[in-house]
């Protein structure tokens, strides 16, 4: 190899939300939920459903999100397979399209509408401020 070349050896790291859960309580939850993703179905080794190209492999998720205050006992964890675990993650499989999107939001009711606009405030906060600022100037 030339000078300033590496070799990538671990081409996926394990999600930062499987460090601290021990092997015993990995094997405990997976063998709980039967080798079999909580949310699909998928069972581990078997050809993935929604992707047959792909095996599926099983990670360990929280039931209750760690930022939410949920922990790293075994009743707090499930079984995910990979493609739901990256859906879950960041939302990449089945993201609507911003024209449907919007069209659901503008045909629910005005307290849906409310409902909506209070989550994207709190997301998004200092965007909404500045986006307020101008329109004042
Ligand atoms: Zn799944």
């Amino acid at each position: 190899m030339k000078p300033g070349e590496y070799l990538l050896l671990e081409p996926k790291p394990l999600p930062a939300f499987e460090r601290g859960i021990s092997k015993e309580t990995r094997a405990f939850v997976l063998d709980r939920n039967g080798f079999t993703c909580q949310m699909c179905g998928a069972v581990a080794g078997e050809a993935h459903p929604y992707d047959p190209s792909r095996k599926t492999r099983l990670h360990i998720g929280h039931i209750v999100d760690k930022s939410m205050g949920g922990g790293d006992d075994p009743s707090n964890l499930k079984a995910l397979c990979s493609i739901c675990n990256e859906g879950a993650r960041n939302l990449t499989h089945d993201r609507p399209s911003h024209q449907k999107l919007l069209i659901q939001v503008r045909r629910a009711t005005g307290a849906g509408q409310l409902e909506v606009l209070k989550w994207l405030l709190a997301k998004y906060r200092e965007q909404a401020a500045g986006m307020l600022n101008n329109q004042e100037r």
